[in-house]
């Protein structure tokens, strides 16, 4: 499968209006296929997968920006912490502090989502609300700091399932968060949540970021 231009277009012509940003989730795709959707002025680009973003990253221009989406280990932070626009997939404090440290030798500020468990699934990974309200305060109130990330928001992934009552009850929680803790932490300009399924549900609860693959590329194998 190669890239679906119309899906692309129609896409950006829902999300413009809200400034809704697109991320387009390239993992397991060709460089091709990205290269062809940057012609069009795609600069947001998702991967799952530390090696693959590392090689992908290297070979396209250098105006990209490659958000991390997937769960990451603490012992590959340093790979691509030289370059990565957004971690979103931040799930613990020690997963936190080793950005912190990698962010500081590399003499950035990394860009990061807290991820937040939203769906039903037990296998999804992320803190649940209690867990990211506690990290929050004690950021807040200087227990612990991390001068070389940025928290910019909060990431969540609903239940794989039929039924949009309950992914939007999902997706609801998750917004109603996001503002309690916007008002104690400022730089939280970011909501990501929707995906290929639900992203237009997600953007009506208040997502202002979706990452979306199989629409764009096609399914995955
Ligand atoms: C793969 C992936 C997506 C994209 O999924 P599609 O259903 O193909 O749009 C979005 N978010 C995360 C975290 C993913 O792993």
């Amino acid at each position: 499968m190669s890239v679906n231009r119309s899906n692309y277009e129609k896409i950006i012509g829902e999300l413009t209006p809200s400034k809704t940003t697109l991320v387009a989730v390239s993992k397991i795709k060709p460089l091709s296929d990205i290269q062809t959707l940057y012609e069009l002025g795609q600069k947001d680009f998702g991967e799952n997968y530390v090696q693959e973003l590392i090689e992908k990253a290297e070979a396209l221009p250098t105006d990209i920006r490659w958000h991390f989406i997937g769960h990451l280990q603490s012992n590959k932070v340093k790979y691509i912490a030289p370059f990565v626009h957004l971690i979103q997939g931040v799930d613990s404090e020690k997963l936190l502090a080793e950005i912190n440290k990698q962010g500081k030798k590399n003499n950035r500020i990394i860009n990061c989502l807290l991820q937040v468990h939203i769906a039903q699934e037990e296998t999804k990974f992320g803190f649940d609300a209690d867990e990211v309200s506690a990290l929050v305060n004690k950021i807040t109130s200087g227990g612990s700091v991390f001068d070389n990330v940025n928290i910019c928001g909060l990431m969540g992934m609903a239940s794989f399932s039929d039924d949009m009552q309950k992914v939007k009850s999902e997706f609801e929680t998750l917004s109603e968060l996001y503002k309690t803790l916007q008002s104690s932490i400022p730089s939280f300009n970011t909501l990501s949540m929707g995906m290929s399924g639900d992203y237009e549900l997600a953007v009506e609860c208040g997502s202002n970021m979706v990452r979306i693959g199989s629409l764009l590329f096609g399914v995955r194998n």
